[in-house]
């Protein structure tokens, strides 16, 4: 093969329609696709782990751009398309069927590989936060992941404003999170009901002394009653309200006025 098929004829070669129970909504646009594979910097032989490629387009712009890519894939019909790709580039494409929840991807690697996804929603928040609850630094260098817009707001939120929560805490804390580029929704096949957004996330020295799962448990109290006050959120964790007095915090206040240093510092009192 000299050149590669477009997509849109490889997914009429394989039945590929899009898959509503799978999330599917695919991006055939060789030069938006460009523009996300360029996210994460220079690709000249990088490692990258690529979570639901479908029928390949991001996997196709990411190979162009000189990486290496492992792709996870969960649905069986897209593999021979993928397949066919991994032929076009002998050993820079490997493929794996299986679900992403499922599938340990650390042990995949022996580098630290960029990450890039475009998911659907639940599943690209549930491998979000298995990623940022690894041991630090991670085993990621960085990840470019297509959102939904409003939850690409949440996870770079600055205090103070509705969008912000346990996501942005638990995505700022030990990381820089920003919206890379906003994606239309008529640029997907199908359109999604909403706007998407890229967010890109390169971790940095996480704080001392912190324990992952009690800052989890922090803001998950703290934002799961968001318009009370912390002395009432907080009441059900253990040395909670005596922290805010060691730290001097205002019991008065309420979580999302509270920053992310703030939220460090409690969960660092209550992580000893
Ligand atoms: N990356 C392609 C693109 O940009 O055109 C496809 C994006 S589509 C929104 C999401 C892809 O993720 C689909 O191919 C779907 O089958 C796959 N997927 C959904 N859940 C998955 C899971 N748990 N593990 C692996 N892949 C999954």
């Amino acid at each position: 093969m000299t050149a590669l098929p477009p997509l849109r004829e490889v997914i009429a070669q394989y039945g590929l329609s899009a898959s509503k129970a799978l999330g599917q909504n695919f991006l055939f646009d060789g030069q938006l696709l460009g523009r996300i594979a360029a996210i994460p910097g220079d690709l000249a032989n990088a490692e990258i782990l690529e979570i639901g490629p479908g029928p390949g387009g991001l996997t196709r712009a990411l190979l162009t751009a000189g990486a290496r890519v492992t792709a996870i894939e969960r649905d069986r019909r897209c593999i021979p398309a993928l397949d066919e790709l991994a032929a076009f580039y002998p050993g820079r494409l490997r493929v794996i069927e299986g679900d992403a929840l499922d599938i340990d991807a650390r042990s995949l690697f022996e580098g630290t590989p960029a990450i890039v996804a475009n998911l659907p929603y639940n599943v690209g928040t549930a491998l979000f936060v298995r990623w940022l609850s690894a041991d630090w630094r991670p085993w990621w260098r960085s990840l470019t992941l297509m959102f939904q817009r409003e939850v690409a707001d949440r996870i770079v939120a600055a205090p103070g404003s509705t969008a912000y929560g346990r996501l942005a805490v638990l995505a700022q804390w030990r990381a820089q999170a920003r919206i890379a580029m906003t994606v239309h929704r008529s640029a997907f096949t199908p359109p999604p009901k909403v706007m998407s957004a890229v967010v890109h996330v390169t971790p940095i020295d996480a704080p001392r002394g912190v324990r992952f799962d009690v800052l989890e448990r922090v803001t998950a109290a703290a934002f799961g009653q968001r318009r009370k006050m912390l002395r009432q959120s907080l009441k059900g964790v253990p040395g909670a309200p005596a922290a805010l007095d060691t730290l001097g915090i205002d019991p008065t206040r309420r979580a999302e006025t509270l920053a992310v240093d703030e939220f460090v510092a409690l969960a660092r009192t209550l992580s000893n």
